[in-house]
């Protein structure tokens, strides 16, 4: 199978599932995610409808950003404070915010820039299992706290990476308790809390992930193909 055999295979599903959850297809966006691969296959996946790409460390944005076609970029992993600067021109939308040390680095570089920075703050539905994320209890006070405090920045979500069961059904409640956080903030009034975004769901739980009410989905290895973690060390 091609990538773009396998884009179209995974849009199928993705159509599916949105309809359970009373959605079509185009209100669930597909993000390709790309670490690991080059900027040859993503190209292919560009050609093949994909407008949005995920990566998950800002040195492979780096490498790849002139060497890709045009097309929005999502930093998916988790994000040091002193790499926001190498990105803040770069990517559209930051999913892995997780602490208010890193809006306030956020901050002061869309500052800089005059510009606007989407984000999504990181839950870790949990708590033990993941690194990354704050806890479902700790998510409301830091979607106020950077809302309050960071007039660069703009809160248009939710993102979670839920942990890795065989049985995709085994995540189906956590993806329905992440929801429900989301949609208890969605209503919280503030002109820099917009949420547009709920983003979870992998190549082996996008499904599950839509039919519990994901509007963003983040697929690799179900597009590209298993990656070759060894050419990392290289
Ligand atoms: C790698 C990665 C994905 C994609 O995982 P696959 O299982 O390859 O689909 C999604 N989200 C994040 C944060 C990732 O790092």
């Amino acid at each position: 199978m091609s990538i773009k055999d396998n884009i179209q295979y995974i849009e199928g599903l993705k159509k599916e599932a949105a309809e359970k959850a009373g959605k079509s297809a185009d209100e669930v966006l597909l993000i390709a995610v790309t670490k690991l691969h080059s900027p040859e296959e993503i190209n292919q996946a560009i050609d093949a409808g994909i407008g949005d790409i995920g990566e998950n460390k800002v040195q492979e944005i780096l490498d790849k950003y002139e060497k890709v076609k045009p097309v929005r970029w999502h930093l998916i992993g988790h994000l040091q404070t002193n790499k926001v600067k190498y990105i803040i021109d770069k990517v559209d939308l930051i999913h892995s915010v997780d602490s208010y040390k890193l809006a306030q680095e956020i901050e002061k570089r869309a500052a800089q820039h005059e510009k606007n920075m989407d984000i999504l703050v990181q839950v870790s539905p949990v708590n033990e299992e993941t690194k990354f994320g704050v806890s479902m209890e700790e998510v409301k006070s830091l979607v106020s706290e950077i809302s309050e405090n960071c007039p660069h920045i703009t809160i248009k979500g939710l993102m979670c990476i839920a942990p890795f069961y065989e049985n995709p059904e085994d995540v189906r409640q956590i993806f329905a308790d992440v929801k429900s956080v989301y949609d208890g903030l969605k209503e919280m009034p503030h002109e820099r809390i917009d949420f547009k975004y709920l983003s979870m769901g992998m190549s082996h739980d996008f499904q599950v992930a839509i039919e519990e009410g994901a509007n963003c989905i983040r697929v690799g290895t179900a597009i590209f193909g298993n990656r070759d973690y060894r050419s990392e060390e290289k």
